[in-house]
């Protein structure tokens, strides 16, 4: 049990880096002049900061203490606007495969509390790969269009 809840206590932590990585996708777009984008990053943030918050209530209520553990260095340097969408996409993917992991470990723990928690995440993985999926393909179309950059950058302001 303590084991799982360690692995839910790192997950954590990545959801909290999540939002770190995105704040340095942020701070590219804004120097490209991406506001849409920027606006887009900030609150993908945002978002990742409530994930981690889920994990933290859910570990307080089991009784855990939680442990807050060292984030690595965001990287703020990316070549194109494409650069952080598929970068995004990778770090969604490796998001759920963690999740996976953890509902994998679960089950074979039997313990019901924490797979029902995960449901919700697993739902979430599916909508982040799928919306971030979608981005990257509609870049893929613009190509180095500066019009077609242009017109995706105001779409992704409206999110
Ligand atoms: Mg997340």
């Amino acid at each position: 049990m303590t084991k799982l809840l360690d692995n839910m206590n790192a997950q954590m932590n990545r959801e909290y880096e999540s939002a770190y990585i995105y704040k340095g996708m942020a701070i590219y777009a804004a120097g490209a002049n991406f506001r849409g984008a920027t606006g887009w990053m900030e609150k993908q943030a945002d978002e990742e900061v409530t994930h981690a918050e889920k994990f933290k209530e859910f570990l307080l209520d089991l009784g855990y203490q939680p442990k807050l553990t060292g984030m690595e260095e965001a990287k703020t340097e990316y070549k194109s606007l494409a650069d952080i969408f598929e970068a995004a996409l990778d770090h969604e993917k490796f998001i759920s495969k963690n999740i996976r992991d953890l509902y994998k470990q679960a089950v074979e723990e039997a313990n019901y509390e924490v797979q029902v928690f995960l449901n919700w995440f697993i739902e979430e993985q599916v909508e982040e790969e799928a919306s971030v999926g979608e981005i990257v393909d509609l870049l893929e179309m613009v190509g180095d269009s500066k019009n077609g950059l242009f017109m995706l950058d105001a779409q992704l302001g409206r999110r």
